[in-house]
């Protein structure tokens, strides 16, 4: 017996936009049928939702809590925790993260799953799911224990081609590495997801920069250039063509010449994937010279309004599948204590405008239909990451997770309305619409901006990656 029936003029359903009402029971839809003709049984609760746009939770796919935080001339901060992100992320409509668990050599890869976890059971608002990070060298023992991870439902591994910045000296695994990993990938249903820069270009362009004295972050793209995005995409997506069944997803795409790799391996038939990040979307590198230009930034970096065109194209002819955030949550003075192309931090507090923050963007501004919409921000990457049809759809037997959008609330963004730190980059944004109830498995969890839910809702998401999505590019 469904416990709760929403009664909606506007549901996004992989068929389109419908008129319709949607049971749920227990942590369930149960059915779906025309606006109106469900009875609402003795005890149920009927939720009128005339006028708003009711769609899937949100899925950031790309988040970071408790991060250890590089300080300049201090001791490594951690970002807020699962508890503070998740909270803003309900707000704001998301119910499923992907944050990461760092595999470092010598530790144990299911121990530190565990460890991880533990930060996060009992203490998540959203339900969430983690990437396994791998950095440096990879003996062969680390390879068995990522397998045997991907096989226990993490088949996601975060692989960097780039120490970053000097100071990060440990991050990129090789070559030689990579094509190890691709292997175990291949064999166990994973997916690769990269952040690809080539370590050649940016240390040369550090190198040169300091020589220079031109060590502000506001060069920052001249060091993580679009050169270094085009030959970084290139050489790994090759290395995954090279081995049959490897898929990977390229993470925080910042530059036109990245969308045109993947534009191209896509044509070729090479499953490749692509995410950018709201802030690359809308914010170019000239917006690093503003007042605290830092909170606009994340790794690689910020580039010029050409390449923001590219990614808005990509996000048109699909090989940009998904926006996400790269949630670093941190406060203002940590967030512009670097200032220095080699020490600013990375990450972005975002997590909670998101969805009201594209849904102004895509449906408001540039005309995209809400299924469009809904892809982008939650669909897409369900079906990547392993966890469609649980999420990301509005179907009989999927999670309740809803997000219910008001477009009569347009609002100005700012930082006193949201529960995140004490900043956001989209101060002074406005939006379009606002989410006004978020539902996760059946649950009320925010209803006209109260929590009504806690920190004990979330669960972790066992994942496993649709054979689909390996065999060939999808068209998503
Ligand atoms: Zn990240």
């Amino acid at each position: 017996m469904p416990g709760l029936i929403l009664r909606c003029d506007r549901v996004v359903t992989p068929d389109g936009v419908a008129a319709c009402d949607v049971a749920i029971t227990g942590e369930k839809i149960s059915a779906i049928a025309p606006a109106g003709s469900m009875t609402v049984p003795a005890g149920a609760r009927l939720l009128d939702l005339t006028g708003r746009v009711v769609m899937p939770g949100g899925i950031d796919p790309h988040v970071h809590c408790a991060w250890p935080m590089p300080v300049p001339d201090g001791p490594t901060v951690f970002t807020e925790p699962a508890s503070v992100v998740s909270r803003a992320a309900i707000h704001g409509g998301t119910t499923t993260l992907i944050d990461f668990v760092r595999c470092i050599e010598g530790a144990d890869v299911s121990d530190a799953i565990a460890r991880r976890d533990a930060g996060w059971k009992g203490a998540c608002h959203t339900d969430y799911s983690f990437h396994l990070m791998v950095e440096g060298d990879i003996p062969p023992v680390l390879l068995e224990q990522v397998g045997a991870a991907i096989r226990a439902g993490h088949p996601t591994v975060k692989i960097f081609t780039t120490d970053i910045t000097p100071s990060r000296r440990g991050r990129m695994v090789d070559f030689g590495d990579i094509w190890e990993l691709f292997q175990v990938l291949a064999a166990n249903g994973g997916l690769g997801v990269i952040h690809a820069e080539d370590n050649d270009i940016v240390m040369h362009m550090y190198g040169k920069l300091f020589r220079e004295g031109r060590t502000s972050f506001v060069n920052m793209a001249e060091v993580h250039n679009t050169l270094s995005e085009d030959l970084s995409f290139r050489r790994v997506i090759r290395l995954a063509e090279s081995v049959k069944g490897t898929a990977l997803y390229m993470m925080h795409t910042s530059a036109a010449t990245g969308v045109a790799a993947i534009r191209e391996a896509r044509g070729k038939g090479v499953p490749v994937y692509g995410e950018s990040l709201h802030q690359y979307m809308l914010y170019t590198s000239e917006d690093y010279r503003r007042q605290n230009g830092q909170i606009f930034h994340t790794y690689p970096s910020l580039k010029s309004a050409r390449d923001q065109a590219a990614l808005w194209g990509g996000t048109l002819d699909g090989c940009i599948n998904c926006v996400a955030t790269d949630e670093i949550c941190c406060t203002l003075a940590q967030k512009v204590r670097g200032g220095r192309i080699d020490d600013t931090t990375g990450g972005n507090a975002g997590v909670e405008p998101r969805v009201a923050l594209m849904y102004t963007e895509m449906v408001g501004r540039r005309g995209y239909g809400l299924r469009k919409f809904v892809d982008l921000v939650s669909t897409n990457a369900a079906k990547i990451m392993g966890l469609y049809p649980r999420k990301g759809v509005i179907a009989v037997g999927s999670d309740a997770d809803i997000c219910v959008l008001d477009p009569t609330r347009r609002r100005v963004i700012t930082t006193a309305d949201l529960h995140e730190t004490d900043y956001t980059p989209w101060e002074g944004w406005e939006a379009h619409a606002w989410p006004c109830l978020t539902i996760l498995r059946g649950k009320v969890v925010m209803e006209d901006g109260a929590l009504t839910g806690d920190p004990a809702d979330g669960q972790w998401l066992s994942r496993r990656i649709d054979p689909a999505i390996i065999a060939a590019p999808v068209a998503l």
